[in-house]
C-alpha cells in the first residue's frame, strides 16, 4: 500500500501536479511538500557504483528537502546516492551534469556534505541557496540576497566584562581558519573573517537577475551561524557592525570547505522571514529560489560549454 502511495506520489511530482499550485500557494507546510518529494526520491534509482562523468558536475545544495524538491524535480535521468545519510542525486540538466545535494540545516551538516560532495562528485561550482531571514528592513518574503560576501557571526572574540556588565556588541569578529593557496610560508590554516564568492559565478548570478525582473534581487552579505536571531537589537548590531543583509545557518561553512578545497563557490538565499518588518517564516520561499538558481545553472552551463568558465 505505502509503495502505491510512493509510486502515485512519484508520478505526480514528476509530473508537476503537485508542484504546480502549491508553489503559486502564498503559504506551504513541510507537511504538505516534504512526503512528496522524498516519494520521489524513494522512486528513483540509487546508484551501484561510485559517480563517474566525463564533465565535472555543477553542485547545487539546499539544507532541507523542501529546499530541493524543485531541483531534483528538474533533473533529467536523476540518479541517488547516499553517502553517509547525506543524500545526493545525479543527473543533467540542459544536457550537462548536475548534482543536487541535500546537506541537512546547520553548519557542521552543511560543510561535510559538501566534503563528502568535492570527494565523490569532484564538482566544477558549487551553489549554495535556500531560505534566510533578512536583517534589512527593504528585504521582503521572496526577495534574493546574491552573496557577495559571507560571514561566521558566532565566529567572535568578546572583550572582557564582569558580572552584570554584559553587552553583545563588546566583541570583534574573529573569523574561521581555512587553507591559504597564497601563503608560501606555512602550510598552517589561517583565520578568514569572511569569504566572496567566485566573481564568474556571482556575475553570473548578477546577470540572470538583470535579465528576469520577476524577482527582487540584491547583492548582500551573509551571516551563517546555528543560530536564529529574534532580537532585534542583535540583529541590528550584526547588520551595522558586520554589514549582514541575512542569516541563514549553512552558507559560510560552504564557502569555507570550498575555499580550502580551491572549489569556486556562490551562495544564493530567498528571504523566508524577517524580524525587522514582522515577516513570518514562510517555507513557500523555498520554491522560487530554487527557480531563480536553476536560471543561474543555465546561465553557468552556457559559459562552462562556451569555455568562459
Ligand atoms: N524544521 C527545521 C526548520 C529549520 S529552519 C528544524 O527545526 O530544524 C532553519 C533553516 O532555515 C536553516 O537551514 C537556515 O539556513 C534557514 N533559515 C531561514 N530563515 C532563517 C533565520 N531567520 N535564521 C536562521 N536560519 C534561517
Amino acid at each position: 500500500m505505502r509503495k502505491i502511495f510512493t509510486f502515485l506520489a512519484a508520478i505526480l511530482f514528476a509530473t508537476n501536479i503537485f508542484l504546480s499550485p502549491i508553489a503559486s500557494a502564498a503559504t506551504l507546510t513541510f507537511e504538505q511538500i516534504n512526503p512528496q518529494v522524498e516519494g520521489y526520491v524513494a522512486s528513483l534509482p540509487t546508484a551501484k557504483k561510485a559517480y563517474k562523468s566525463s564533465q565535472r558536475p555543477i553542485l547545487i545544495q539546499g539544507a532541507m528537502t523542501a529546499e530541493v524538491g524543485n531541483l531534483i524535480n528538474a533533473l533529467k535521468n536523476p540518479v541517488v546516492y547516499w553517502h553517509m545519510h547525506y543524500l545526493f542525486v545525479a543527473g543533467t540538466y540542459k544536457n550537462y551534469p548536475v548534482v543536487v545535494s541535500r546537506t541537512g540545516v546547520g553548519m557542521e551538516n552543511a560543510a561535510a556534505s559538501t566534503v563528502l560532495a568535492i570527494e565523490k562528485f569532484n564538482p566544477i561550482a558549487v551553489i549554495n541557496q535556500g531560505t534566510a531571514g533578512g536583517y534589512l528592513p527593504n528585504l521582503h518574503v521572496n526577495d534574493i540576497v546574491i552573496g557577495d560576501s559571507s560571514i561566521n557571526y558566532s565566529a567572535y572574540k568578546e572583550e572582557y566584562s564582569p558580572a552584570g556588565e554584559y553587552d553583545i556588541t563588546k566583541q570583534t569578529l574573529r573569523g574561521i581558519s581555512a587553507y591559504d593557496k597564497d601563503n608560501k610560508e606555512s602550510t598552517e590554516f589561517r583565520r578568514f573573517s569572511d569569504f566572496k564568492p567566485d566573481e564568474r559565478l556571482l556575475q553570473a548570478a548578477k546577470t540572470t537577475a538583470a535579465l528576469n525582473k520577476n524577482w527582487n534581487v540584491t547583492p548582500g552579505t551573509i551571516g551563517s551561524a546555528d543560530s536564529w536571531n529574534n532580537a532585534i537589537d542583535h540583529i541590528a548590531f550584526l547588520r551595522d557592525n558586520y554589514g549582514v543583509a541575512c542569516e541563514e545557518m549553512e552558507t559560510n561553512a560552504v564557502a569555507q570547505m570550498c575555499h580550502t578545497a580551491d572549489i569556486p563557490f556562490i551562495g544564493i538565499r530567498i528571504i523566508s522571514d524577517n524580524a525587522v518588518t514582522g515577516e513570518d517564516f514562510e517555507l513557500a520561499s523555498a520554491l522560487p529560489c530554487q527557480d531563480f538558481v536553476l536560471l543561474v545553472t543555465e546561465k553557468l552551463i552556457r559559459d562552462i560549454k562556451a569555455k568562459r568558465f
